[in-house]
Formats: structure tokens, C-alpha cells, sequence
């Protein structure tokens, strides 16, 4: 259940803010927290900065070859600097997408799989690079042909969010409700149509400060609009939430967190990418851009490393004659003026030795008392998309779309093509509910999950159509992540806040200039890739200023506007 279903429609995803009224120019994810137009900042014709010539070729080291390193890179490259990439494991981070060993062209995105069309930063790469999108089977939404909804043991089957029982409808509109009583929803999505940052900043500044400290739960337990409804519909509110499927293992979250991702339309229109969510890290690395300001026609990231990202690094400290010393786990150590860090930022004290002195007492903390999600996922590909078949009692699809309060709580239906092999994603959690697999092998979650569909779809014989093996993930067992995503807890604002905002170093001391922290958890959108690309985007702004460099007149960068609308200071 999208809240967007009880909003009017809005399909103006082709036509720009700048073409549209404002009523319906689109929903972009303007951040509240530092309303900066990156999209706009990234489609400047000038570029986005300019470094003195005699700074072309000097090395910056660039932790972490995700999405946030690989943008962070390539913008580094093309301003004529050489970004020296390290990667402990993949290209790609956690837009991992593994193949059926059997089918290799079948695949699975492991992490981030289905992209909002608000993120016009991320969208600026995926289009720079050719890549093919379609719509991703979310609930409801318009690529699903049937969601099924068993709560408590009872099922509801849908084609469209009008077909569920009113029980949903109430369960929405308290909701809908709660967010416009409580957090001024519908005003600020209208200033963020509006691209009106003064009032983004006013209503958000003003929230701010109240809603701190308080949990999701908590946020909508007080609202008038669910204390009225009662019980039953915070909980299956908590089941069937909104956009993406349940958010109850958010719930004790900061409200904060949710109202970032439901302002913005994060949880809403999303797409995939054609062949996996990878293809946008490994295009970033191999893409050649014409008109660099140093480089020569034909140099990509792959050429400048010869092919190859270098090693895992394990120690970063300050060398003897101020450059940034950076160690990798066989013993290589090359020093740097700048170094980007973007793997998850708890990784600098557990598994790289970051030496104290270069970061703030109180950015450490902001470090050490970060939150983050768990999540699973566990895939199975099937011998053809069966689920289309009609069920010639009830006229329906054999197996929907499935949102439930049973251990698998969202699957999802993939598929190319009727006569093609096709892949469920047989279970999708979070927090406790992705801890609940932790311990299991993949053939354990795999029985697990088919045992609730059994119980949801009884009489189909969904193992009868699985081919090859299963392909499970749990990110808190990786221990190049630790954990899937950031999920700030009640009272982390000011965590966020330094985290975000380090980059602009003015204020430092020399000896903690130089090392900038950029990646999904510095973002204020931790768990969603816009956020991996404009805190990338944050760090190029920051190194470029370290070195030297300066924006392009008339296309000012987030340093620039960063007093003006950052991120306030509570006390
Ligand atoms: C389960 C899950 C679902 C998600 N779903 C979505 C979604 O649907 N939509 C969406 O927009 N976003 C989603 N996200 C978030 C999205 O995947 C991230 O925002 C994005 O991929 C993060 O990119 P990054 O570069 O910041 O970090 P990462 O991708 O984590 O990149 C950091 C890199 O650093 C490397 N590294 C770690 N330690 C070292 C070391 N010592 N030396 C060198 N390298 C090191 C890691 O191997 C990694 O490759 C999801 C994430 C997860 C985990």
C-alpha cells in the first residue's frame, strides 16, 4: 500500500522542474536536511570544478570501489586528478548482483535492487551511461498484476490498491493523517516540487528538534488519526506500510529516517536495471568521458588502474611529511594529499587502523554509535514465470506478489519473458526478521520459506519449478559491511549531522584536513544509492578545495551552500 495511492497521480517523470508548474513540477530527493540540487549541480555545462594545471595527475586515494567511490573517482578523473581506487572484495559494493551459476544470465541483486525515480543524481548516471531500467514489481504497483495480503492468517488478493478491503483504505488514510498532522507532509512535498529551499528549511528546521527523539513507533502511536483507529491498524499499518511492503522492523527507528524517505518519494516509482543493479559500478569503472581536463581521449578508471582496483586496505595514518598514509593488507603503503574513505564508516576502527588523531573526538563518536540494518534476502530461480498461470477456480494467478506477517514477510516475482527462466525472491527482511535466517544454511531458509507459501498458496508446488541453487545474502555476515544499511535511532541527528557535514573542513585543524568520508551511511538517505552518489559528490567538492581547486562560477557546489542550507546544529 503506496501512500502515493491516496495522493493524486503524478507521472511527470519526463518533463523537468524548470518546464513544469509547480504543483506539478516532480518530487526530487531534496533532502530536507540540505536541500542541495544536485542534479542540477551534475548537468552544468562548465562541469562541476576546476583544479590549477599543475595539480593534474596528483594521486587521491578513493576507499571502497561502490557506487560512492566509483562516482567520487570518476569525477576526480575527469577534473584531471588520478583517483587511486581500493576494493577489498567486488566492484560494486552493495550493488552486488549475482548470476545463477546455471543460467548465468539470470540474475540477483543482492543489495540495492529498485531505484525511486526521485533520485535524479543517481538517474544523472544511470542515463550518462546508456543503462536500461524498467519498472520494478513493488506492491501494487502498476508492473504487478496481482499482490496477495495475509495478515493473521487471512488473505486478501488485489490487482490494484482499490481492489483491498476498506480495513487498508482506513489503515492508509491514518497514515496519510499522521504525516500531514505531525510532520507537515503535504506542504513540504509541495515545496520540494517547488524546489523552494527556504521553506524546506523553515518546515524542516522547525520538525526537527521535535521529532528527534522520537521513535516511528512512537510517531504514529501519538498521532489522533491511529490512536482513533485503534490497535489493529498500527499493526497491520506496521505489516503492509507503505510504497516498498512492511517497515514495522523500522519501527523503532528515529521518525526522522521515514519522513526523509516518504518526503522525497523514495519509497515510490521504482525502477530496476535490466541485467542487475551492478551494471551502473562496472559501467562507472570501464566508461571513457570525452573533454576531460587532463586525461586523453579513451582513458576510463580501468585504464588508470590497468584493470584492476588496488588490494584492502588496512591502515590509514598521517605520514611524517603530512601526506595520508595508506596501507593495504599485504604491506603496500603509498601516501596521498587526499584520501576518500566510503565503506561503511563503523570499517575505520573495526577493520582498518585509522589512526584517532585524524578524525574529531566527537566524529568518532558519530562513528562508534552509528545504527545499521540488517537484511536477507534469499532467491531462487524457477523454470519459467508459473505464477501467471490462472487458477481455473478462482480465475486468479496461481502466487501474487506477496506481503505477510509469516518469517519471509515480502516476495517478490521477477521475470524476463513467459518462456524464460524467472526468479522469486522468496524472502526480503530486515532487523529482527533478517536475523531470524542468520544462522541457516540456504537450503534451511529455502524449506523455511517454501513452508509459509505452502500455507498462503496451498495446493502449489512452487519447488517443483526451482532449478539450480538458491542464492542467499545476509550483509551483517560480510565483514567488508557488517551490516546492510544505516538506520539512525532516536537522538543520532547530531551524529548525522557531523558525519554529513565533515566534509567542508574550514574548521579543523590542519593535521584532520585531507580525509573525507563519503559513502550511503554519511548520507542522510542511508539505504538508498542517491545518497552514495551525493556524499560522493560532497567528498570531490571537498578534495578539490584541499588541493586547490574551486568550483566553476555560476554553478556553485554543496561547500558553497552548505552554511546556508545545511544540516542546523541542535544543542
Ligand atoms: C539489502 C540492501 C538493499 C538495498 N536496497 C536498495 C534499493 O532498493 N534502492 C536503493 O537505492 N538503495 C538500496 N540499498 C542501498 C544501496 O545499495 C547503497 O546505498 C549503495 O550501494 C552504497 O554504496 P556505497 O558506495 O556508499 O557503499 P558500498 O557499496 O558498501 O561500497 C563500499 C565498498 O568498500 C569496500 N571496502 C570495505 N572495506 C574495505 C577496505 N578495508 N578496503 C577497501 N575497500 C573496502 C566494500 O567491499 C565495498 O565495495 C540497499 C542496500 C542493501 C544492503
Amino acid at each position: 500500500m503506496t501512500i502515493a495511492t491516496e495522493l493524486p497521480a503524478e507521472h511527470t517523470l519526463d518533463r523537468g522542474a524548470d518546464q513544469a508548474t509547480p504543483s506539478e513540477a516532480p518530487i526530487t530527493m531534496l533532502n530536507p536536511d540540505f536541500p542541495f540540487s544536485y542534479d542540477h549541480y551534475l548537468a552544468h555545462p562548465d562541469g562541476l570544478a576546476v583544479v590549477p594545471p599543475e595539480l593534474y595527475g596528483t594521486e587521491v586515494a578513493v576507499i571502497g570501489a561502490g557506487l560512492s567511490g566509483l562516482v567520487t573517482a570518476y569525477e576526480l578523473m575527469k577534473l584531471g586528478l588520478r583517483p587511486v581506487v581500493y576494493e577489498a572484495d567486488q566492484i560494486g559494493g552493495r550493488l552486488r548482483t549475482a548470476s545463477f551459476p546455471s543460467a548465468p544470465g539470470v540474475v540477483a541483486d543482492l543489495g540495492g535492487m529498485r531505484f525511486p525515480v526521485s533520485g535524479k543524481a543517481f538517474y544523472h548516471y544511470v542515463d550518462l551511461l546508456g543503462l536500461d531500467t524498467r519498472e520494478f514489481p513493488n506492491p501494487l504497483a502498476p508492473a504487478t498484476s496481482s499482490t496477495v495480503i495475509e495478515l493473521a492468517g487471512e488473505k486478501h488478493y488485489a490487482a490494484t490498491a482499490a481492489e483491498l478491503p476498506e480495513f487498508f483504505h482506513e489503515v492508509a488514510a491514518a497514515w496519510k493523517a499522521a504525516v500531514n498532522d505531525g510532520a507537515a507532509f503535504q506542504e513540504m512535498q509541495e515545496a520540494i516540487r517547488a524546489r523552494d529551499t527556504a521553506r524546506i528549511k523553515q518546515l524542516w528546521n522547525e520538525l526537527l528538534p521535535k521529532l528527534d527523539e522520537q521513535t516511528f513507533y512512537g510517531f504514529i502511536a501519538a498521532s489522533e488519526s491511529f490512536k482513533k483507529a485503534g490497535f489493529a491498524h498500527r499493526e497491520a499499518f506496521g505489516q503492509v506500510g507503505f510504497g516498498t511492503g512492511g517497515w514495522d522492523t523500522d519501527f523503532p527507528n528515529s521518525i526522522l529516517e521515514i519522513l526523509r524517505v516518504v518526503y522525497t518519494d523514495a519509497d515510490d516509482q521504482h525502477r530496476l536495471i535490466t541485467g542487475g543493479a551492478q551494471r551502473l559500478p562496472e559501467a562507472l569503472w570501464n566508461h571513457a568521458p570525452s573533454g576531460m581536463a587532463h586525461w586523453p581521449e579513451g582513458t576510463s578508471l580501468a585504464s588508470l588502474h590497468s584493470g584492476s582496483p588496488r588490494g584492502a586496505v588496512d591502515r590509514i595514518q598521517r605520514g611524517a611529511d603530512g601526506d595520508l598514509l595508506v596501507r593495504e593488507r599485504w604491506g603496500r603503503e603509498t601516501g596521498y594529499p587526499a584520501v576518500v574513505t566510503t565503506c561503511q564508516s563503523w570499517l575505520l576502527s573495526t577493520r582498518i587502523h585509522t589512526e584517532e588523531a585524524l578524525f574529531p573526538a566527537e566524529l568518532w563518536t558519530a562513528i562508534e554509535r552509528s545504527h545499521y540494518m540488517q537484511s536477507s534476502k534469499t532467491f531462487v530461480m524457477v523454470d519459467r514465470p508459473f505464477w501467471k498461470d490462472i487458477d481455473p477456480e478462482t480465475g486468479r494467478e496461481v502466487l501474487s506478489m506477496t506481503l505477510t506477517d509469516r518469517l519471509n514477510r515480502a516476495t517478490y516475482l521477477l521475470d524476463d519473458g513467459p518462456d524464460k527462466p524467472a526468479v522469486i525472491l522468496l524472502s526480503y527482511t530486515w532487523n529482527d526478521d533478517a536475523l531470524k535466517w542468520l544462522a541457516l544454511s540456504a537450503e534451511e531458509r529455502v524449506k523455511l520459506m517454501l513452508h509459509s507459501l505452502e500455507q498462503i498458496y496451498p495446493g502449489v508446488d512452487i519447488a517443483s519449478h526451482i532449478i539450480g541453487q538458491p542464492i542467499t545474502v545476509s550483509w551483517e555476515a560480510d565483514p567488508n559491511f557488517m551490516g546492510a544499511f544505516k538506520a539512525n535511532l532516536p537522538g543520532h541527528y547530531r551524529y548525522q549531522q557531523r558525519l554529513f557535514t565533515h566534509f567542508k573542513q574550514d574548521r579543523l585543524p590542519e593535521g584532520q584536513r585531507g580525509i573525507f568520508l563519503a559513502g550511503d551511511d554519511v548520507s542522510f538517505t542511508a539505504g538508498w544509492a542517491e545518497g552514495a552518489v551525493t556524499t560522493g559528490l560532497n567528498a570531490v567538492w571537498g578534495v578539490v578545495n584541499h588541493l586547490g581547486g574551486s568550483s566553476v562560477p555560476g554553478n556553485p557546489g554543496p561547500g558553497e551552500l552548505l552554511d546556508e542550507l545545511g544540516p542546523i546544529i541542535l544543542d
